[in-house]
């Protein structure tokens, strides 16, 4: 599991209709806590996490930018300028250290960043995503219908998994032997 690709995947499509999970700060403070595992600094704001409309509007925001990156990597396009800054300005939100602590009488590293809020845990998304696109490991499902993005583990990898990957193989099949215009799949 990757920050970046968590957060890209809380939109998905289902039977052909996109499913939002990020609508509310409740379900943000829901998500936060799934990934909390993956975050080198937990988020810190009491239980349940307090999250405000804004946090909720700069996941989204940030969210947009990653899908927005990634899908125009994924077809070989110049990404538009405002979404790598929005992402990059996600980054610069919270800077990160490694700072010494003693761990048992042993001198060890800790990381810290500026705000142990939520605009923290979504500086340590967006620095994921800047690692992961900046190494063309991030792709965007080329199956029909399919929104989501995924960990790009071999370089021609074009669909985020066996059953997109088999939808995509069959529609192909169709449009060769019928020139017939594309279907929605779903
Ligand atoms: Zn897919």
């Amino acid at each position: 599991m990757r920050l970046a690709i968590e957060l890209a995947n809380t939109l998905h499509a289902r039977q052909g209709e996109l499913r939002d999970e990020l609508q509310t700060p409740a379900d943000l403070a829901a998500w936060l806590d799934r990934v909390g595992a993956l975050l080198a600094v937990p988020v810190e704001g009491g239980s349940p996490l307090a999250v405000s409309r804004g946090d909720l509007a700069a996941a989204r925001d940030l969210r947009d930018a990653v899908r927005a990156v990634a899908a125009a990597a994924s077809t070989g396009q110049a990404p538009d300028p405002e979404h790598v800054e929005r992402l990059n300005a996600a980054v610069r939100a919270a800077p990160r250290w490694q700072e010494l602590v003693i761990d048992e009488m042993a001198p060890a590293a800790a990381t810290r960043h500026g705000t142990t809020a939520v605009p923290g845990a979504l500086a340590e998304v967006a620095a994921d995503a800047v690692d992961l696109l900046s190494a063309g490991r991030i792709g965007a499902c080329a199956a029909p219908g399919c929104v989501l993005l995924f960990l790009r583990d071999r370089p021609n990898r074009e669909w985020c998994g066996n059953a997109c990957g088999n939808r995509a193989r069959v529609a192909r099949h169709h449009d060769r032997h019928k020139q017939a215009t594309p279907q929605q799949g779903g």
